[in-house]
């Protein structure tokens, strides 16, 4: 919201920003809906978006660490997000707020930005403990890294990317299945025949010392 009122007495202050808000001479209150009212909030961001000084504006509330109303476009609790993730400082370089706004706008639209999202997004339950994933099995790109299905499946439940390729276990022989536990990357079939390998050596060994 344009703070055109405030301490600096109009005709004193020197022509900045303020002169092109969108909101100049509107209902103030229509840009301090309740939180929880999220027409009203909606209905505000749409005034901003059409407004000349939406950045000049954010980082105007973002550098005076504005907590009430909707300012730049950006609702009470975006800010508050873009309070924990930088420091005030950081709103004095208007290129990081541009993208901080267009970040925050962004997933507003997506709302599927975290990993956990996009796997509850994409995977269904099949019979037997199987697990699908939906639409093509096809690479996929997600935060600027390129996945195919088990590969993400893969990384989602080790927290770490895979090592090679990401292939089933011979338990499992459903194509679309991307239950974590039925798939292993190189390191993990490297590991796994090596305890096989070393599983029957002692049984030999076991089998010679009861002869
Ligand atoms: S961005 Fe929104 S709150 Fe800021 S000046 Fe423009 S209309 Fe007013
Ligand atoms: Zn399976």
């Amino acid at each position: 919201m344009s703070n055109y009122t405030g301490a600096v007495p109009e005709t004193k202050r020197k022509k900045d920003w303020r002169d092109q808000a969108a909101c100049r001479g509107t209902d103030n209150d229509a840009w301090f809906p309740n939180p929880t009212n999220a027409a009203g909030v909606q209905a505000a961001k749409a005034g901003c978006f059409a407004c000349p000084v939406m950045i000049a504006c954010a980082q105007y509330a973002l550098t005076t660490r504005q907590a009430d109303g909707v300012w730049g476009g950006l609702s009470e609790g975006q800010r508050s997000t873009l309070y924990k993730r930088h420091r005030t400082a950081d709103f004095d370089n208007p290129s990081l707020v541009r993208t901080a706004v267009h970040r925050a706008l962004r997933d507003e639209l997506n709302p599927i930005h975290s990993y956990r999202d996009l796997w509850d997004a994409r995977t269904y339950p099949l019979p037997d403990g199987h697990i699908g994933w939906k639409g093509a099995s096809q690479n996929f790109t997600f935060h600027g890294s390129v996945y195919t299905p088990n590969q993400f499946a893969f990384l989602v439940d080790r927290g770490h990317k895979p090592v090679g390729i990401v292939r089933h276990t011979p338990e499992c022989a459903v194509v679309e299945c991307v239950n974590p536990r039925h798939i292993a990357d190189n390191a993990e079939r490297w590991q796994r025949k090596q305890a096989e390998e070393r599983a029957a050596a002692l049984d030999a060994a076991a089998e010679e010392l009861a002869s």
